[in-house]
């Protein structure tokens, strides 16, 4: 049988079976997922043969909101043997011939999955030589794939294959930024998650340039802001709240006590970004209006799902922003973030920006 996995923040399981469900319907592929509530992962098995090459780029972890990191399964161990895990996992990928440029660790991002961190760096080690010992291990090999291990306990593991420009960047699908020490709150690590999960390196250096403007929403005590003003962009802080003193010393941002859903800057800027704690669907409506009124040409913004369907609120904003913009030519992406709890972070702009 076919199947990928999929890795999400435990407890979204079931938004990111719905997403794959979706997405498997409006692309005509038939499979069915399985999974365990806070298990930190699915398996989306398919019925028919699929087209390998059509199905990663459609289901991939950059395409969809709730997966942190999607890989295509090429088999299953039960009973993996504790002093030896190594051969078992060796013999599978010899039945298939496949040599491997390099490999990747991973366990579920759960209380209980954390305890495999430390067998998981252990292990890489063994492991490679045993590749390398079978002849499967080549990293000179361009365009071989990455061999995959997901430990969802001690005695198993799923293995994948799969190319490193199909997959997350990071193991897990987990972005491990510093906290940089000056930054005025640590929602400053959601923006700069943002800012690589949902734009390729070719985007940020082209509309992260020092010198542009940005104006931030909901900016109080300044994270975002501070995160615009790193890329040298000039900041309009919109927030009746306090902002952080020592960064609007710096000269960058500049505070203006207002309500978020009605001031407008005069002209238009580059950036908006908006983490005001409201509805969604109020957010995703002024996203909309923002582009409507060519008040910017690119939006960052949270949505915040405290609601049980969330896959279904987020939907509905989809919705809300296609439906006002219909007609405009938009790109429009979703990431659940590592940073992101019960929310989920969105890149809006209109393509005749490119
Ligand atoms: N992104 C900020 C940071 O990195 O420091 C944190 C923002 S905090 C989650 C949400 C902020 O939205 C609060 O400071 C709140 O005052 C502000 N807010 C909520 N509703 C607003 C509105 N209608 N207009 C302006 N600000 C609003």
């Amino acid at each position: 049988a076919q199947a990928m996995l999929f890795q999400c923040r435990a407890g979204f399981e079931h938004d990111l079976a719905q997403e794959l469900a979706a997405l498997c319907q409006r692309h005509e592929i038939v499979g069915r997922t399985t999974f365990e509530a806070n298990a930190g992962y699915i398996v989306l098995h398919f019925d028919d043969v699929i087209d390998w090459g059509d199905a990663q780029k459609t289901l991939s972890s950059a395409r969809l909101c709730f997966a942190r990191q999607a890989w295509p399964v090429v088999g299953h161990v039960d009973a993996l043997p504790e002093r030896d895990r190594v051969t078992p996992i060796v013999d599978q990928l010899a039945r298939g011939r496949t040599a491997v440029a390099d490999v990747c660790l991973e366990y579920p991002d759960t209380n209980s999955g954390k305890t495999r961190s430390g067998f998981c760096k252990r292990f890489e080690a063994p492991l490679r030589a045993g590749l390398e010992a079978a002849g499967l291990l080549k990293p000179a090999l361009r365009k071989a794939p990455t061999l995959y291990l997901f430990f969802p306990d001690a005695e198993s593991v799923w293995l994948g294959l799969c190319e490193p420009r199909h997959a997350s960047p990071w193991p897990m699908g987990i972005a491990r930024l510093r906290m940089p020490r000056e930054a005025p709150s640590r929602s400053t690590l959601k923006l700069a998650e943002a800012f690589l999960a949902l734009l390729d390196h070719e985007e940020r250096d082209r509309w992260l340039r020092a010198g542009g403007k940005a104006v931030d929403l909901g900016a109080a005590p300044g994270g975002w802001s501070w995160q615009l003003a790193q890329h040298g962009l000039r900041v309009t802080a919109i927030d009746n709240g306090p902002m952080d003193p020592a960064l609007l010393a710096e000269g960058m941002v500049t505070h203006v006590r207002a309500d978020g859903f009605v001031w407008r800057p005069k002209g238009s800027v580059d950036w908006l970004v908006c983490d005001m704690v409201e509805q969604p669907t109020r957010i995703a409506t002024l996203m909309a209006d923002w582009f409507l009124q060519k008040k910017c040409r690119h939006a960052i913004f949270n949505l915040k799902l405290p609601m049980k369907k969330r896959h279904a609120a987020l939907r509905q904003c989809i919705d809300i922003i296609r439906s006002r913009l219909k007609g405009i030519p938009i790109t429009l992406r979703f990431a659940h973030l590592y940073h992101d709890r019960e929310e989920v972070t969105g890149y809006l702009c209109r393509q005749d920006t490119r």
